[in-house]
């Protein structure tokens, strides 16, 4: 029988990895409402934007901006992805007390996604690191662990690598990535069964896509092998630009549902994070796939 905790953390990436997927530019006005609505919900961790080169991600090409605008209530680590020593300069003159880093479990992938081999990748994130201020909080993503739609299966061994790799170099917390959401329950038991003598646990989140309807039984998975910290996107927002086929990180209010359903308390305000969800599909102008959100809204069929 499933051991439940009493209270696991959420993180929020909608806004970085969710909008950095959207065909149209958000308004920074925007992005800057969403990103305060999130943090005032009650989330540990929002990730803000990207200093990614605009030219390749230009979805996020306003970072400065937003970081400027947006409220940084005390309590709540509002994170920017960086890729590089120029993007870290740019973090650092925003502000930015909270980096994350990226690398790929799969070395097609890590070559396709950032022109780089893996063990570049970790050579560039051990730049980065080294150059960082004191007290910056740091996050590592591994990505493609639990499936690569370009190598197919992905060996434990090589996520272990990579994963132990950014611990060694003292990132404050990997999160695995089911990037093109192929994971199920089974292979998420077996996998951090794999993984846990060599990955300290309160060190590790999950990244689940819902690709194929997986990502809530793939998180139970998780829970149940003492993972306690879960990425979700508001509304379900994003995917990955450089896996095909790929969409739609988990929908953090069907999450947090899910999960104050079953008693394991998250700290965020289910009603604060509808309202939301609500607000950035009013402003995308498309359906977003959550699930709660609907039933939130009565917008059941009812046939
Ligand atoms: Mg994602």
């Amino acid at each position: 029988m499933l051991e439940l905790p009493q209270e696991v953390q959420i993180y929020e990436v909608g806004p970085r990895d969710g909008l950095q997927n959207e065909p149209a530019p958000v308004p920074t006005a925007v992005k800057v409402e969403l990103i305060d609505r999130l943090t005032a919900a009650g989330f540990p961790y929002v990730e803000v934007s990207s200093f990614v080169h605009p030219r390749w991600i230009p979805q996020l090409g306003d970072a400065e901006q937003v970081f400027e605008q947006i409220q940084r209530p005390a309590g709540v680590r509002l994170g920017a992805l960086v890729p590089n020593m120029r993007g870290m300069e740019r973090a650092r003159e925003a502000g930015v007390d909270t980096v994350a880093l990226f690398v790929s479990a799969s070395e097609t992938h890590n070559r396709k996604n950032l022109n780089r081999s893996i063990d570049e990748s970790l050579a560039n994130i051990a730049e980065v690191l080294a150059d960082l201020e004191p007290g910056t909080w740091t996050r590592g993503y591994v990505s493609m662990v639990f499936g690569c739609p370009y190598e197919g299966d992905v060996p434990v061994a090589d996520v272990a690598r990579v994963a132990t790799a950014l611990l060694d170099l003292g990132v404050d917390q990997i999160s695995l990535g089911d990037t093109v959401g192929t994971g199920d329950p089974r292979s998420v038991r077996d996998r951090m069964a794999a993984l846990a003598p060599d990955l300290p646990l309160e060190r590790v989140a999950l990244h689940f896509h819902d690709t194929r309807g997986t990502a809530l039984a793939n998180i139970v998975a998780g829970l149940d092998a003492g993972v306690r910290v879960f990425d979700g996107a508001i509304g379900g927002l994003g995917g990955c630009p450089y896996a095909p086929g790929a969409s739609g990180n988990v929908a953090t209010e069907d999450l947090v549902q899910m999960l104050d359903a079953m008693g394991v308390s998250t700290g965020v305000d289910l009603e604060a994070l509808v309202d939301a969800a609500a607000f950035i599909e009013e402003k995308l102008k498309k359906r977003l796939p959550g699930r709660y959100l609907r039933a939130a809204r009565g917008q059941y069929c009812t046939a």
